[in-house]
């Protein structure tokens, strides 16, 4: 039988619209990159974005900073987090995010997730009484987005501050409420693969006026920041421009003028993204011990991406190396957490030796899922029959897998 092969870059980036690419031209003609003016003749783009992402949020306050991690970094130290600090961190995230606990002198401590790749609610629990932390950063990694009714009830019992990573959730939420919107702060990005798209970006809403005021002179406001329009009242800044440092993270005029013609799409792009992975997931739902995490009716995702568990009944550890290298051979690049070595964006907690091991505490959950957990991106541009071609693809690499190593008779429906 013909092998099937997919010929397009899953890796391909969407194409910023024609809007944008109007807009961020006119930016470079007169020069008005800086997101700041001197006088006020025009409304810089920076305050606009902030303002509409602020009312699509539903929040009152917007900052908009120069990357997703920046803007995790930021809103912990404008909510307060101090050297020496415990944060409780979900253990699947990306590496900016420990990184940004990192960044603000603090710790992380680690907490369990469970088989949906969400943060392990008695596990939140434990770790909260036990650590004496006074924030949790919720990261939704990949999109995934556990019961947050139970996440904020676990926060308020503990007097945690939550932190919201929503780097992958842009649009997405859970039982009608928007993510971002849960905890004292919201942080997304605008990286290339995330749901809107400027190369670097990060965005943070808030509804406290503290945190927002800080938030803006951390991220290099210098005392022009009365020309946002999506701050708290100038009286606010007097409690902190003389006591806050100027971090220098601010977003340029020219992202901005990028991001704002994105934004007003997002949610017809997010229902685009949704039929690719239902697309998907359908095809892929025929694979014996290819498993796709339960979706609750309240998880309203907004998937960028794709992440299956394979179970070591359908694929053992050499055969699971085979299937990747497989796939990846037949145009389907599967990245895997369980590898040895962090490969390209593919980290995991254990990968990150600069976290203090004996505070960060023990993630059995996560390093057994992590292990068998394989992920591939969905570009909006894959067509229904595109998805089909992939799953394709992925049934015959498992095939291909089982028919190494173990002997034949491991064999099973693979045709
Ligand atoms: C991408 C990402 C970040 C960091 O965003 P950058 O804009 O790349 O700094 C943080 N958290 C998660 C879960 C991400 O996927």
């Amino acid at each position: 039988m013909a092998e099937v092969t997919f010929s397009g870059d899953l890796s391909a980036p969407d194409p910023v619209p024609e809007a944008g690419i109007e807009a961020a031209v006119r930016l470079l003609r007169d020069g008005r990159l800086f997101r700041y003016g001197e006088d006020r003749s025009s409304i810089p783009e920076a305050a606009l974005l902030e303002q509409e992402f602020a009312a699509y949020q539903g929040r009152k306050y917007c900052v908009a900073v120069n990357s997703g991690g920046c803007a995790i970094f930021l809103a912990l130290k404008a909510a307060g987090v101090c050297a020496g600090d415990k944060v409780l961190v979900n253990a699947f995230t990306l590496a900016p995010v420990p990184g940004a606990i990192s960044h603000a002198g603090a710790d992380p401590v680690l907490v369990d997730i469970n088989d949906r790749y969400v943060v392990d609610l008695e596990d939140l629990d434990r770790k909260a009484a036990e650590s004496g932390a006074g924030f949790f950063l919720m990261s939704f990694m990949r999109g995934h987005i556990p019961d947050m009714d139970a996440v904020v009830e676990i926060c308020a019992r503990h007097g945690i501050t939550m932190i919201e990573d929503c780097a992958h959730t842009m649009g997405g939420g859970w039982n009608g409420r928007l993510t971002g919107t849960f905890g004292k702060a919201g942080c997304f990005s605008a990286q290339t693969f995330k749901q809107i798209n400027s190369g670097e970006g990060g965005l943070i809403v808030t509804d406290d006026e503290d945190l927002a005021a800080r938030a803006i002179l951390l991220s290099g406001s210098y005392m022009l920041y009365a020309q946002h329009r999506a701050r708290p009242p100038m009286e606010v800044f007097e409690r902190h421009r003389f006591s806050t440092p100027n971090c220098s993270m601010r977003m340029s005029g020219l992202v901005a003028a990028l991001l704002r013609p994105q934004l007003a799409s997002l949610d017809e792009r997010n229902l685009r993204w949704r039929r690719i992975y239902d697309t998907l997931a359908a095809e892929l739902a025929g694979i014996d011990g290819l498993v796709l995490p339960a979706r609750p009716a309240e998880e309203d995702f907004a998937p960028t991406s794709m992440q299956f568990s394979v179970s070591p009944d359908l694929l053992d550890d050499g055969q699971l190396a085979h299937f990747i290298q497989d796939a990846d051979a037949h145009g389907v690049h599967v990245k895997w957490f369980g590898a040895t070595d962090p490969v390209g964006f593919t980290s995991r907690h254990d990968h990150w030796r600069y976290i203090d091991g004996s505070a960060a505490g023990a993630v059995p959950n996560a390093d057994r899922i992590l292990s068998r957990l394989c992920d591939f991106r969905l570009p909006l541009w894959l067509s229904e029959a595109d998805c089909r071609t992939i799953a394709a693809v992925l049934k015959q690499a498992v095939a291909a897998a089982r028919s190494v190593g173990n002997g034949s008779e491991k064999i099973r429906h693979t045709a």
